[in-house]
């Protein structure tokens, strides 16, 4: 017979990990298993990389808990083993090992993997990604006979490792299809500082450029045509083009999927008793222009949402409305984002970027959207309390770096408290 869990979930990274801390913090007391296929306990991914690539920090320190935790909150940990099947009618799971186990809750926690490169050539050795810490191992144990890396993708985990690998005394090479890097989270402003500032660390940054074959020698890659004709040699290629949302076996099970599992505001899927959460859940956002339906791949998203399926489970649920936020680490650049910057029709830069302590705001239809904070803590600790008020803002009062954002938010002017008008305008949350 299969063992049973009143909550199993499926996926040990931040996600997963998150609901079951949640949902003892809100008092759950049934029976819990994480499920993940890889052998490690739940850890970090944002140090795979920054400092876990760059060999600055252990991998015991990226843990999100100690061992001796889990087994402190009774949380059963099932490493190494992955879901395949799901049968929501029968309430059981089955992996790919021939274990099953039944369930009266799913949480699908599973993440995404990365894109791959779908050009010849793209599954040749020297051909790396960054998902997993075996990923990074891999990566760490050819470099020492790596002298030209190229990395595919100006998103944020190819100029973070751009960043480690040129520091290394690698010779690299930034491959980013679009006119300019960041293009899908970041407006142009922020792209062009970034973009100056690998160019000032030695990076060969390519923009407009397309791979259209790699080139192996007995069976390694050494070399990567691009759609122009050019040849780059490359003894290692670090592809980072996005991820894919693991949603298959839920498709399968006839769960509502697109990019992402669907779910509510209270992150239940379309079947009873099934909860997507983290990378993997595609939601209706509040700080999405018109509350569109994403996916966020952030720790942010992954623990607001764990927390928000862990209340639905135990009966306190509270729709999600999470402010989102993110940070990205290149060179001694620390960048901090709140809010979502897609849609803006305005973008203000606050400060001077050659100083690299700076802003970008972004404002639509007057209001305040996002933000982009390189260096600048203190604007990022204000700005997330006004993201989501939608207060409107003066953009010369904003442009100037010697009003501090702290007096624009509404609470500190005498107005409505932030947070109480952020719920206002997301509804009911
Ligand atoms: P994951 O952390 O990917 O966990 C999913 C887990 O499920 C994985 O262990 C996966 O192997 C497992 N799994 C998948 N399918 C199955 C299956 N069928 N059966 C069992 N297990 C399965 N975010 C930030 O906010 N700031 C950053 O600076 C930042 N940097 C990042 C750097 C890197 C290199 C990466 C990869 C991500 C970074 N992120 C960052 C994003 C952040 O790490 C993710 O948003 C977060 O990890 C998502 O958590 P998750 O639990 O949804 O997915």
């Amino acid at each position: 017979m299969s063992p049973g869990f009143d909550c199993l979930i499926v996926g040990a990274g931040h996600a997963g990990a998150h609901a079951a801390i949640f949902l003892r913090q809100h008092g759950f007391t049934g029976s819990i298993a994480i499920i993940g296929d890889e052998p490690e306990l739940p850890y970090e991914r944002p140090p795979l990389s920054k400092d876990y690539l760059s060999g600055a920090k252990h991998f015991e320190r990226m843990l999100l808990r100690p061992a001796a935790f889990w087994a402190e909150i009774n949380v059963a940990m099932l490493p190494g083993r992955r879901a395949e099947v799901v049968e929501p009618s029968r309430q059981i799971l089955r992996c790919t090992d021939g274990s099953s186990y039944g369930y009266a809750n799913l949480i699908w926690a599973a993440g995404g993997r990365p894109r791959s490169l779908d050009c010849p050539g793209g599954d040749l050795a020297g051909v790396h990604r960054i998902r997993s810490r075996a990923d990074v191992d891999a990566i760490g144990a050819e470099l020492p006979n790596a002298r030209d890396i190229c990395v595919v993708g100006g998103g944020y985990i190819g100029l973070e490792a751009a960043a480690v690998l040129v520091k290394l005394g690698k010779r690299v090479t930034v491959l980013e299809a679009m006119d300019r890097v960041l293009a899908r989270v970041a407006g142009a402003e922020l792209s062009h500082f970034y973009e100056r500032e690998h160019l000032a660390h030695g990076v060969d940054l390519r923009l407009n450029s397309r791979v259209r074959e790699l080139i192996g020698e007995r069976g390694h890659v050494a070399s990567v045509v691009l759609d122009n004709g050019g040849t780059l040699p490359a003894d290692m290629v670090i592809v980072g083009v996005g991820i894919v949302p693991n949603v298959e076996a839920l498709a399968a099970a006839g769960i509502a999927c697109g990019d992402g599992v669907e779910v509510d505001e209270f992150c239940r899927t379309s079947v009873p008793n099934v909860y997507a959460v983290g990378d993997c859940a595609r939601h209706a956002n509040a700080f999405a222009p018109d509350g569109g339906r994403i996916r966020l791949e952030s720790v942010q998203n992954a623990s607001d949402q764990a927390n928000c399926a862990a209340r639905a489970i135990v009966g306190r649920p509270q729709p999600y409305c999470a402010s989102p936020w993110f940070w990205s680490d290149q060179y001694d650049l620390r960048l901090q984002t709140a809010g979502l910057s897609t849609g803006h029709d305005q973008a203000i830069v606050r400060g001077d970027p050659t100083t690299k302590m700076f802003s970008v705001i972004y404002l639509r239809r007057g209001r305040f959207q996002a933000i982009d904070c390189v260096n600048n803590g203190k604007d990022f600790v204000a700005a997330k309390r006004l993201v989501g008020t939608q207060t409107a803002v003066s953009a010369d009062r904003l442009a100037d770096p010697r009003t501090p954002l702290k007096e624009m938010i509404p609470s500190a002017n005498g107005g409505q408290p932030a947070a109480q008008d952020a719920r206002a305008r997301h509804g009911d949350c």
